[in-house]
């Protein structure tokens, strides 16, 4: 079997930006071979949450490569500049592109690498192949749309699988049921509920804030109940000095910092990143609560502090018992469909690596993102994506994705050893 110098698990932002990184470092040494295995069967980037009004919440020159290569062919300007739209873009005077032109410029990107992906594979375990006493190879294997089952042996391999959607242990027994979806599938979903007249949203971030602006807008808009804990929707604290939380050399601070001072540093930046919604769209959403009240309607509610003490599906729907947490006053709310906006947690590497557990011990990474294994252990396993708690809350974002692939592409090619484990951070 044909043993690949690296595999990568996934093809979204991160593995693209990978890609790119090693093209353009293998200009200027010895060519890798690669292999990325995606599981949608083409490109897409969060497609249930392609919104037609949602925009970016980074500025696009925190594109694939400009941080790393501002002079490679694959930034956004470059993009824009093969489409035809460089001088109307200009135009509209923005740093934040639509999510809908986002994911066509990171389309555009990926199908560079067409002949280096296939589509419509699951990676869904890897295990080690023994030479003697070493652990020469990994055979990853992966399941197609068919169900076929293929293997395939790598030298290296990079995770880059992105998040998995949480479902608060509340819902958990009704994860089948046609009346909860969450967030990650809601284009796909909502087309199915044409019909739903009381919808409830359970959330305080962008998702949530997107979404109710999105189903308020609709024709036959149906009446929403968006609800959270929280006392307010807060804005992105995204002013400059915040900001700098998310540059490339901030990962080095934050990496160097005690277990302590990193679990601080990222409560208290937390507000960064998460139940976050843009300004704007906080605006529009108070906006629209006050021409409720103008018109004397009580039509949607904005359920603040409200906390979700019990869920029972009846046969038309969902029955949510909330209880008001300023007055401790509980109340049972029969919706159609509930909408979880409860964000998404990042294991799915813990899955995929199970057959190495031996191997890779408690999962801890260098500062190059490089699991730490045993010394009879000879391939590389990077993780991108999934080390927040090690590299800062820009881990799971664009922020240092271009800076991060030129990096670990550096670390792959000069295969440094792992240093001692004092220095290395659980992920
Ligand atoms: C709605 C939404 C909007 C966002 N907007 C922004 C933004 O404006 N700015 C920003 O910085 N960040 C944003 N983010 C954060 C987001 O995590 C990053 O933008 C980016 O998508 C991270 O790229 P990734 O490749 O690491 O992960 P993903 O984009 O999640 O890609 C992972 C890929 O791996 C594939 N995969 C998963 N498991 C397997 C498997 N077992 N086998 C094969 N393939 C697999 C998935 O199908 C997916 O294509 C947003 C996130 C969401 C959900």
């Amino acid at each position: 079997m044909h043993i690949h110098d690296l595999i990568g698990i996934g093809f979204g932002p991160s593995n693209i930006g990978l890609a790119i990184a090693l093209e353009e470092k293998q200009q200027r040494s010895k060519p890798l071979t690669s292999l990325f295995i995606e599981k949608q069967a083409s490109f897409a980037w969060h497609p249930g949450m392609l919104l037609d009004h949602a925009h970016m919440q980074i500025s696009y020159l925190k594109d694939l490569v400009t941080l790393r290569n501002p002079q490679s062919r694959f930034s956004f300007v470059s993009y824009l500049h093969e489409k035809g739209r460089l001088a109307d873009f200009i135009n509209l005077k923005t740093f934040y592109p639509s999510r809908h032109e986002f994911n066509d410029y990171l389309a555009w990107a990926a199908s560079h690498f067409d002949d280096r992906c296939l589509y419509g594979e699951e990676v869904f375990q890897v295990l080690p192949e023994t030479q003697g006493d070493q652990v020469s190879h990994l055979r990853i294997r992966s399941r197609d749309a068919q169900g076929a089952v293929r293997e395939r042996l790598a030298r290296n391999l990079v995770v880059s699988v992105g998040g998995s959607p949480y479902i608060p242990e509340l819902f958990r027994p009704l994860r089948a049921s046609r009346h909860v979806i969450h967030s990650h599938h809601y284009t796909a979903e909502i087309s199915k509920h044409g019909g739903a007249k009381r919808v409830a949203i359970i959330g305080a971030g962008q998702s949530a804030a997107e979404i109710f602006m999105a189903l308020h807008g609709h024709h036959n808009a149906p009446a929403i109940d968006f609800i959270m804990r929280a006392r307010a929707l807060k804005p992105a604290d995204d002013s400059p000095y915040s900001n700098q939380i998310f540059d490339a050399d901030f990962v080095d601070h934050i990496y160097s910092r005690d277990d302590q001072e990193r679990r601080e540093l990222i409560k208290e930046f937390w507000h960064t990143n998460y139940a976050c919604p843009d300004l704007a769209l906080i605006q529009q959403i108070f906006g629209t609560f006050y021409q409720q009240n103008v018109k004397g309607e009580d039509r949607h509610r904005l359920l603040r502090r409200h906390q979700i003490a019990a869920v029972r599906e009846t046969s038309e729907g969902v029955t949510l018992t909330l209880q008001d947490l300023n007055n401790g006053h509980s109340f049972d709310a029969h919706y159609d469909l509930v909408v979880l906006a409860t964000g998404y947690e990042r294991q799915l590497h813990r899955g995929i690596l199970e057959g190495l557990a031996g191997y890779v011990g408690e999962m801890q990474t260098d500062r190059h993102y490089r699991l730490q294994t045993t010394d009879n252990f000879q391939p590389q396993i990077f993780l991108q994506g999934a080390c927040e708690h090690s590299h800062g809350l820009s881990d799971t974002l664009l922020s240092i994705t271009a800076v991060r692939c030129g990096e670990i592409v550096d670390a792959l090619h000069e295969g440094r050893k792992c240093p001692a484990a004092s220095k290395l951070t659980t992920v």
